[in-house]
């Protein structure tokens, strides 16, 4: 069994992971990355919640333990065959990898916010993702398009995410979180700017997650209306006007703030289509068992790891990772 050959498809955290733990186990992983490098989405994070760690600490290390692992990068996979004794992965650009399984780690994608043409993002200059607020950060200069630091910031939670009228009823999870630790990343960046989050429910389901959420409020003076934004226009000096509806005291509500971040969700990958494997209602991959097999895939040799399920955190994702060495071991043995 030993140094058989598996493809681990994706090589953000989950595919890390994937690939560090089957060496571990006596295997050959072989990492196939559409971008040119590795990381995944993580790799774009500037500070994690819940401890705001620096997300490098976190990839830093998965990229290190996965060093010397075979990795094709710049090839997307869109086709999976079952071949005798194993697994046949078919890239666009028609190369093709064989090995004796492969671990699906394909990730997701981000709703792209202008599908919500209500909140003006791409038409308006100071209207950006959560995910361009982290590169903001990154970059150690939040700024509006003038260059200017903007003083008064909404983040509007659930943007293509529970919403029906664009096809993506899920909660994408991690997001809450994210708003709530971005607004204490604005306070700290900025001081004294104003921040307001519009929430439908507010979900902080994790360990710590509870913590955070009150200490935005008592310690960084972070604004919490439940309310769905129903507009957003541009003013003359562009800035934004925001129609809202405060559903906790049932009255419309005008603001108007200098730049709004939309919390975009995570949608599955549009990709992948031709891997032949069910997908769940929300358009993720079906795990063959919700409770007990969550990485085994209902074709045989096809495995699951990380987000390419559905939303989960980082912690989620790197375990579910470690797990799918240990099950493929098991199921080959
Ligand atoms: C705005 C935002 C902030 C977040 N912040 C945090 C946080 O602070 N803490 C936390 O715990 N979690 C956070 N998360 C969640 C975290 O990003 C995910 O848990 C993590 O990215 C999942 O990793 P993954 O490897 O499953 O997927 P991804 O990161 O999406 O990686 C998938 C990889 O597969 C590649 N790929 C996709 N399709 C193919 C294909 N067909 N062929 C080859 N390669 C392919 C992609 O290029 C990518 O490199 C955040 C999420 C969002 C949206
Ligand atoms: S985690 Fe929060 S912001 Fe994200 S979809 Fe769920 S309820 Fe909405």
């Amino acid at each position: 069994m030993a140094q058989e050959t598996i493809l681990v498809i994706g090589g953000g955290i989950a595919g890390l992971q994937a690939a560090a733990a089957l060496r571990e186990e006596g295997f050959r992983p072989l990492i196939i990355e559409r971008s040119a490098e590795v990381g995944g989405h993580v790799a774009q994070w500037d500070r994690l919640f819940p401890t705001q760690l620096p997300a490098r600490e976190v990839v830093a290390p998965l990229m290190a333990s996965a060093e010397g692992i075979e990795t094709a990068t710049g090839c997307e996979i869109t086709a999976l065959e079952s071949i005798d004794r194993g697994v046949s992965a078919i890239g666009a650009d028609g190369r093709r990898f064989e090995g004796r399984a492969a671990v699906v780690a394909t990730g997701f994608d981000l709703f792209d916010a202008r599908l919500k043409e209500e909140y003006g993002y791409g038409m308006y200059e100071n209207v950006i993702t959560s995910a361009e607020l982290e590169r903001m950060f990154r970059e150690g200069r939040v700024a509006m398009r003038s260059g200017e630091a903007p003083r008064r910031v909404a983040i509007l939670h659930c943007v293509g995410s529970r919403d029906e009228k664009v096809g993506q009823n899920h909660c994408s999870k991690v997001c809450c979180i994210t708003g709530i630790k971005q607004a204490i990343e604005l306070t700290e960046a900025l001081p004294g700017v104003q921040v307001t989050n519009f929430y439908m429910d507010l979900r902080a389901f994790g360990n710590g997650y509870e913590e955070l959420y009150r200490r935005s409020q008592v310690e960084h003076g972070i604004t919490y209306i439940r309310g769905r934004i129903s507009e957003a226009g541009e003013t003359q000096d562009k800035r934004i006007q925001l129609k809202v509806e405060d559903t906790l005291v049932g009255r419309p509500l005008r603001m108007t703030v200098d730049m709004l971040v939309l919390l975009v969700g995570m949608r599955a990958p549009k990709c992948c289509g031709s891997f032949g494997l069910p997908r769940q209602a929300n358009g993720f991959f079906a795990p063959r068992d919700p409770y007990t097999g969550t990485v085994r895939s209902s074709i045989p040799g096809v495995y699951l790891a990380g987000t390419a399920t559905g939303p989960k955190t980082i912690a989620e994702t790197v375990n579910e990772a470690a797990t799918v060495a240990l099950r493929i071991k098991r199921d080959l043995l």
